[in-house]
């Protein structure tokens, strides 16, 4: 590898990081939430008067500090020691110093690692020498670029959180935490005692990237027990993402200063040396994809043991390529991993022009760093191909497709081997051997492996020889690490090993390989937050209102800017669209609305003079440049056909009013999913009596095999658990199941292959119009006969608060009716969730609605309303031989996914509802025929349908379709009976007609099938 950095260059990139990682450990104290929650007072200005800062959790190092109190200083001498040491400490100035010849003369250095952590409130009355460069460089390129998409909150009424009952929300707006000044009050000496030993310890600044990574480890779990932004609904980001992300720009932004070794960090100054914030706009980020595929990689695999071991080995891969990239060669941090490979943040090397800017992220950064890449790899096998993919440089990182590889045809990617030469090597020697006879593996299809002459009556899909690589995936060590390499992803240990072992504990002769995933291009571009909001029309106008009357109070010459026009969304994007069209026309806008447009945006920079976003000369200029860049620019991902923007002005309300898609909070996120799929498995593994054998998991889902018996109790845990924990943002996030067939012996690189083909239709799942059938809660008061609340003993116990709030919605769909419990309450009686649970309505009371205006709250939703949904699937396919899987490709038909089906032939039928799966796995019964009556009857509708429907000239197909229809019905008439044969008939129908029914026999009398069951019946 060329050396990207020299050792003082590392020392003093590594030593930044750790001063941006800890710039917020004010909001470890105590007194942060005491400020923050319920009627507790700002103290800000209070540390604005005395040191210069404008927030209290910005001034701990300081004299005039408004926390720690002094009485807490005295007692604890190290926490003392720990505040001074960050504040000024020499080792640690020494090493954050800049050469010299780096910066223009008159740059104020870092004193120690506290410069971050007082500069990132520093206000105008802050002293000027004491102004490091590092500091400002953290402040307005670092830490503003993080939390300027997690803001929310500021002017919005609502989110301040109760004392009593403030939370740290999970990643789907529900409880993880609780959040208190007691909590706090452990975290924080565990905080200072875990600082003083690595940060000050006397060998600290001898190895730093070792500091470091003692530091972060040990950091992690307590900056994850505290808040970044106490108010609802941003309070799903731990300090520990926060911190993670912020430190991580910052980490890319020095790098890339030391990298421009011709100029370094001159453009960013001003000629007295200070950091520039008019130039705040050369200060960007790419996100570097490091990506191979998975689905390729394992394509092959002939055992479990193999595919697990594999997955270990990829986990050591992804170790190496972080140590690459975070401390031998720091560039950046890894900010995403899933199977497919990694994600890094790194340096924009922004410039006017994108061709040089390219050139210099290429020169600087991908050609020096490409070898050591492909040597982190090779570990996956000599050979493995992967994809170097980037992303342009950017203000805010809010597009990730491009790095994850997404867009195939991007000239922004390099088609990469690992282990190039290695492999041409192999097959040189391969080649030479004189009198062997040589392959290309079976398994990976890469390497050379030996082979014989096999008699035409042998199989030779059994015990054929692999390459060297691969023989090593499945030898007597592999088999031995597989359970504890499992236990690390799975957080359980499976006692299963064999297929066949787990089939017959099932009693039943196949097993069920299971797929779970949610479509991670729709997250990472923030398409699939777009139903939360973080800041409803209702509240930022109620805030503004507040705020006015305040003003009032304190200046009778106030005047009040008018907002009576503030009705709701759509309102808010025709009021932006004005701002923009006068921009366009070169008119800036007044004074007053400048100020509005800010508030309503909830951004502190844009319109004004010191947006340094952008060079471009005009004003006007200036300002759409910014709105291209970066406010308008998370909603370019949404798809047309959702209708949430007539208008530009619709995109900025868009921005004003969402929960962003920022770096920390798509971390969470990750970190939530991951242990979702965690849960989930051990969920199934519980109710299964530990008869499941763990796979693979990655952040977008998990795949793992159960015995077929069990496969129907485990699709029902999966739906049961998804639907709990996603219920507030079902509106945007959905996942899907996928599962194939087989007996245990069956090849598994069959049924893998055909589980990747059904796992391919999780990113083109389209939306679906569904209609709200009926919606009520469950807090209606037992109502005696004359409409008095009964004082009697309740006939069940008091619902608490959240049980109260949680509405029931029934949904009409294309596959019958769907229900949903939609959880609307937060951990505070007092406050519902006015964020979260959000859907986007196509009609509402009968017309229709476009703009932002379509996201309409649950609460919101009447009978009869239409709503755009993204549903949750399950499909499944029964591998008896081989032959069908090769037609198993899913094409789009208006908002339906279709694939070719045995029965439906071409026409096939659409993935099944996740949600309708109760009624999918009740058809059956439902019918109520034996199975002798179920076999006849199938045969029959089977029969007529092909001669009447599928083998039939184009011509005659409406007439045999109606034909086929009226025999169907007849058959229900006479063979379904009973007091709720109507309902049942017109059930059935439906289900036989969209070829429910016939997946539904084979899942149930077919896949779910037990010995015993079996023996039951031919009894
Ligand atoms: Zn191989």
């Amino acid at each position: 590898m060329m050396s990207v950095f020299n050792e003082n260059t590392r020392r003093l990139i590594l030593a930044a990081e750790i001063a941006g990682y800890l710039h917020d450990l004010g909001k470890l104290h105590p007194e942060f939430a005491g400020e923050m929650l319920g009627g507790g007072r700002n103290l800000g200005g209070a540390t604005k008067d005395s040191c210069g800062i404008n927030a209290a959790h910005g001034a701990i190092l300081e004299a005039g500090r408004a926390y720690p109190p002094p009485d807490e200083m005295a007692v604890n001498p190290d926490l003392a020691g720990v505040l001074t040491g960050l504040l000024a400490d020499p080792a640690w100035a020494e090493a954050l110093a800049i050469p010299a010849s780096w910066l223009r003369s008159g740059a104020v250095q870092a004193s120690g690692l506290g410069a971050a952590l007082r500069q990132h409130h520093a206000g105008d009355k802050f002293p000027a020498e004491q102004l490091s460069f590092l500091g400002d460089l953290y402040s307005f390129g670092a830490d503003i670029r993080d939390s300027a998409l997690d803001k929310a909150s500021g002017v919005a009424e609502g989110g301040r959180q109760a004392t009593a009952h403030a939370e740290i929300a999970d990643a789907f707006g529900q409880k993880r935490a609780p959040y208190s000044t007691e909590r706090l009050a452990a975290v924080w000496d565990d905080a200072i005692a875990v600082i003083k030993a690595h940060v000050f310890s006397p060998a600290a600044t001898q190895d730093i990237a070792v500091t470091r990574r003692r530091l972060l480890a040990d950091l992690q779990p307590l900056f994850s027990m505290a808040l970044g932004e106490t108010r609802r609904p941003t309070n799903d980001v731990t300090l520990w993402h926060h911190a993670h992300s912020s430190a991580s720009f910052f980490k890319a932004a020095v790098a890339e200063g030391a990298l421009r070794a011709e100029v370094n960090f001159k453009p960013l100054q001003t000629d007295e040396g200070a950091f520039d914030r008019g130039q705040l706009g050369r200060v960007r980020f790419r996100l570097l994809g490091v990506r191979w595929d998975w689905q390729a990689l394992t394509r092959g695999m002939l055992t479990t043991t193999a595919l697990v071991s594999l997955s270990h080995l990829r986990r050591e891969v992804v170790d190496d390529l972080r140590e690459l990239f975070e401390e031998r060669a720091p560039v950046g941090n890894l900010i995403y991993k899933d199977d497919d490979g990694v994600l890094v943040l790194a340096p924009g090397f922004q410039e006017d022009e994108a061709a040089k800017s390219d050139a210099l992220f290429a020169r600087h950064l991908l050609d020096p760093l490409q070898e050591a890449i492909a040597e982190c790899i090779e570990p996956l096998g000599v050979g493995t191909p992967f994809r170097l993919c980037w992303s342009a440089p950017a203000l805010y990182l809010t597009d990730y497709a491009e790095a994850l590889g997404l867009h195939a045809d991007s000239c922004r990617q390099r088609h990469l081997q690992a282990g190039e030469e290695k492999l041409r090597v192999l097959w040189e020697s391969a080649n030479a051997e004189q009198g062997k006879l040589m392959q290309i593996c079976p398994q990976c299809g890469l390497r050379p492996a030996e082979t014989r002459e096999y008699a035409l009556t042998e199989s030779r899909s059994r015990a054929q020889p692999l390459c060297d690589d691969c023989t090593a995936l499945a030898d007597r060590d592999a088999k031995r690490a597989r359970v504890r390499h499992l236990a690390a992803d799975f957080d359980f240990r499976s006692r299963i090993s064999t297929m066949e072992e787990l089939a017959d504990e099932g009693d039943s002769s196949r097993v069920a390989l299971l797929s779970v995933q949610v479509d991670a291009g729709a997250i990472a571009s923030g398409t699939a937050l777009i139903t939360q909001l973080a800041r409803p029309v209702a509240s930022v106008r109620s805030a503004l209102t507040a705020e006015d009357e305040k003003q009032k109070g304190n200046n009778k010459k106030h005047k009040s800017a008018d907002i009576s026009w503030l009705i709701d969304s759509n309102a808010l994007g025709d009021w932006f669209e004005k701002r923009l069209d006068d921009l366009h026309a070169g008119k800036l806008p007044s004074k007053d609305d400048a100020n509005l447009a800010r508030s309503l945006l909830g951004e502190t920079f844009w319109l004004t003079k010191k947006d340094g976003r952008s060079a471009a000369p005009g004003a006007a200029q200036r300002a759409l440049e910014v709105a291209q860049g970066f406010l308008l620019r998370e909603s370019a991902a949404l798809p047309e056909a959702w209708q949430l923007t007539r208008h530009d002005g619709d995109r900025l309300a868009l921005f004003a009013m969402r929960k962003h898609a920022s770096p920390a909070r798509l971390q969470r996120l990750w970190d939530d999913l991951r242990a979702l799929w965690k849960e989930l498995a051990n969920e199934v593994a519980g109710t299964l009596d530990d008869r499941l054998l763990p796979l693979t998991l990655d952040a977008r889902g998990l795949r793992f095999i159960v015995s077929a018996a069990d496969a129907d109790a485990t699709v029902a845990i999966i739906g049961r658990l998804l639907a709990q924990r996603l219920s507030k943002v079902r509106g945007g996030l959905a996942a899907h199941v996928s599962c194939a067939v087989m007996r245990a012996k069956f090849p598994l690189y069959i049924a893998l292959d055909v589980l990747g083909r059904l796992d391919a239709r999780v990113p083109q799942v389209p939306h679906q119009t569904w209609r709200v059938e009926s919606r009520g809660t469950n807090d209606k008061p037992v109502l005696d006969i004359i409409g008095q609340p009964k004082v009697c003993e309740p006939q069940v116990p008091p619902a608490d608060a959240s049980e109260k709030r949680v509405i029931n919605i029934s949904w009409s769909t294309p596959q019958g009716v769907v229900h949903w419990q939609v959880d609307t309450a937060t951990d505070d009686p007092g406050q519902s969730d006015m964020w979260h649970p959000h859907v986007i309505a196509v009609t509402r009371a009968g017309k229709p609605v476009s703009g932002p205006q379509r996201l309409t709250h649950v609460l919101d939703l009447l009978p009869g309303d239409e709503v755009l949904v993204p549903p949750m699937t399950f499909d499944f396919m029964v591998l008896e031989g081989s032959a069908r899987r090769h037609q198993l490709a899913y094409r789009r038909e208006g908002e339906e996914l279709r694939r070719p089906h045995w029965v439906m032939g071409e026409a096939g039928r659409s993935p099944l509802l996740l949600e309708g799966f109760a009624e999918f796995s009740r058809l059956v019964a439902d019918s109520r025929w034996d199975s002798s009556k179920i076999k006849g009857l199938q045969g029959e509708m089977v029969e007529t349908y092909e001669k009447w429907v599928r083998d039939v000239p184009a011509a005659l197909r409406p007439t045999g379709r109606d034909a086929w229809r009226a025999h169907l019905r007849n058959i229900l008439l006479r063979y379904v009976t009973g007091d709720d044969a109507p309902a049942r008939r017109e059930r059935l129908f439906k289900a036989i007609i969209d070829g429910r029914f016939f997946d539904a026999v084979e899942w149930t009398t077919f896949v779910s099938r037990t010995h015993r069951s079996l023996s039951e019946e031919n009894a």
